[in-house]
């Protein structure tokens, strides 16, 4: 199967394959060469990159770099129009090389996850899939919020791991990496800590640039820094929007202004040279003021000052989109009794020019009645976010991966038909899978959850373990509930999942083995095992191992440990 002259053929043999089985015909390539068109482009050459490593950590074929050696697999990178601005087209070449086409950088990035999800790494190389065809998203904010505090792995890990994990997420068809820079735990620019943190992320952000995709920035626009004057500082928010740092001002208090204004100028000439797509405001959950003029929060006071944030934000990066979250204007109990919702509907109908997006969604289950009711404020495009990575378990992924497909199906099929995006709430790795579900959705409205996570188990096991880890997803699911000792909701199937588990171990490459996506599913079925076994109790040689393998994964040693950092069980 590896030998040059199947070359010959496999033009024949790829044309058939469309019609035909993939088991039959597919071929298997020692080596591969990735050739950019003529409009090579530093994001293009990186992207590329993308590829071969992707291909070089899941396989033994080479990337055959020298242009007079032969390799047995070309695939030819370029930029058309025809699939769409960011879709992309896989097609056939000449002389048995295949052809990523995409609409614009990005399309190839994304044709490239396509081709790669498509393919298979354990046939003793790479054995490219046969899917041909075109796509192109749906939704146009197709973001993931990588929360940057606490010493979770995005601040934590080796900013090496975390720029190849954004061009993971990259592949599932996202295009655009949001973070928060956390006022709260700074006493200004000038802070050591600011500055560490500015460093790290604007390296971040500048390397996704450097891979076609857009950045942003998500502020809550009345937070100061954590040395504000207590005089500067809010009015506390009625009914339980939940976040509060200490470090919220009234912003209309003159100084406080002020101080707001120059923070915003100073954060955004941080990113100047990175240059920012999207700024994000955020009303609640850190945020608000309830001053008589300030209240209604998200009718009033949050209205003006987003609007002076955005002047600033425009005068900078003119092109630059801003998103308006509606976070907490209401929950559960209280159902907006002080007229957020009409306020914002109000002042959106005098003007909403400067917004370019309305983002809502709730805790738990709960997205605001007020829109499945009254509509979107403003006829502007809705956006979500979806919260993948705290709901339900406590520590947030200390017990490995959390899947949860039905849940954000049901969350999901609510607003599908409004929303053109969103941005899932991320803390980490550990729910790597929820966040390919969440971009399936955004790319196409009318994709399942169940489809996107069996394309998932395909693309990072082996296709042929996706039934078994399906059902363990399933069973995991069903078990996912639980916080510290005594909270505990772990029923029997936990021994079948951990069986599933083991059996399909026996079918995956080393590559897979050893790879932190696998481990953290293996780890999941062995925790919720012994924890079954011992009765939720958090004890014994296993469960510790599991656990440290887990903390050592998301580098979460020095992490805070009521949120992030795996379950700790002393000797
Ligand atoms: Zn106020």
């Amino acid at each position: 199967m590896k030998s040059l002259a199947f070359i010959a053929c496999f033009a024949v043999l790829l044309s058939s394959c469309q019609k035909g089985n993939l088991e039959e015909t597919a071929i298997t390539f020692e080596s591969v060469r990735v050739v950019i068109g003529k409009e090579s482009s530093p994001a293009l050459r990186n992207i590329s990159g993308i590829l071969e490593r992707q291909i070089t950590q899941r396989c033994d074929a080479k990337i055959e770099t020298n242009k007079s050696s032969k390799s047995q697999l070309n695939i030819q990178l370029s930029i058309e129009s025809g699939p769409g601005e960011e879709g992309f087209r896989i097609e056939d070449g000449k002389a048995g090389s295949v052809r990523i086409i995409g609409g614009n950088e990005r399309g190839v990035l994304y044709g490239i996850g396509k081709f790669l999800r498509t393919a298979r790494y354990d046939q003793g190389g790479f054995t490219p899939g046969v899917w041909r065809g075109e796509s192109s998203p749906n939704g146009t904010f197709r973001a993931v919020y990588l929360a940057t505090h606490f010493m979770n792995y995005y601040e934590a890990a080796p900013i090496e791991e975390v720029r190849h994990y954004i061009e993971d997420i990259g592949l599932w068809g996202y295009n655009t990496i949001l973070v928060h820079y956390p006022t709260w735990q700074f006493d200004g620019l000038t802070d050591p800590g600011a500055q560490e943190w500015l460093k790290r992320f604007t390296t971040v952000l500048a390397h996704a640039k450097q891979c076609g995709l857009q950045v942003g920035l998500l502020q809550v626009p009345g937070e100061g820094y954590k040395n504000a004057s207590e005089d500067l500082r809010r009015v506390e928010v009625p009914g339980h929007r939940r976040g509060n740092f200490g470090s919220n001002l009234c912003v209309n208090k003159p100084q406080a202004c002020k101080l707001i204004m120059e923070l915003h100028d100073g954060l955004l000439n941080e990113f100047k040279s990175v240059g920012l797509d999207y700024f994000t405001l955020w009303p609640y959950d850190e945020g608000g003021c309830a001053c008589e003029h300030c209240w209604p929060w998200g009718a009033r006071g949050y209205l003006d000052i987003s609007k002076e944030v955005t002047k600033q934000v425009r005068a900078m990066f003119p092109h630059c989109k801003i998103v308006l979250s509606t976070w907490c204007f209401e929950n559960e109990d209280d159902n907006n009794p002080d007229g957020e919702w009409v306020g914002l509907k109000k002042s959106l109908e005098e003007d909403n020019s400067w917004v370019n997006y309305i983002m809502a969604d709730g805790h738990d289950d709960y997205f605001p009645k007020y829109l499945l009711e009254q509509g979107i404020p403003g006829q502007l495009p809705l956006v979500n976010f979806p919260e993948i990575s705290m709901f339900g378990m406590n520590p947030w992924g200390g017990y490995g991966t959390n899947p949860a497909p039905a849940h954000f199906q049901k969350l999901w099929d609510r607003i599908k038909h409004e929303a053109v995006g969103g941005a899932p709430y991320s803390e980490g790795i550990y729910e790597d899978v929820n966040k390919a579900i969440i971009a399936g959705f955004y790319w196409n409205p009318n994709r399942k959850a169940e489809e996107i996570v069996r394309e998932y188990i395909s693309f990072e096991f082996s296709p042929d373990v996706a039934d078994d880890m399906l059902e363990v997803v399933h069973i995991f699911e069903q078990n996912h509930a639980r916080g510290y000792n005594g909270d505990f909701g772990i029923t029997e199937n936990a021994v079948r999942a951990f069986h599933l588990v083991s059996n399909a171990e026996s079918k995956l490459t080393e590559e897979v083995k050893k790879s932190w996506r696998w481990r953290i599913f293996y780890l999941r079925a062995l925790i919720d095992k012994e924890m079954f076994e011992r009765k939720g109790k958090l004890e014994g040689e296993t469960l510790k191992a599991a656990f440290d393998e887990l903390t050592k994964i998301y580098h979460a040693g020095n992490a805070h440990s009521m949120p992030i950092k795996p379950p700790q069980i002393e000797n």
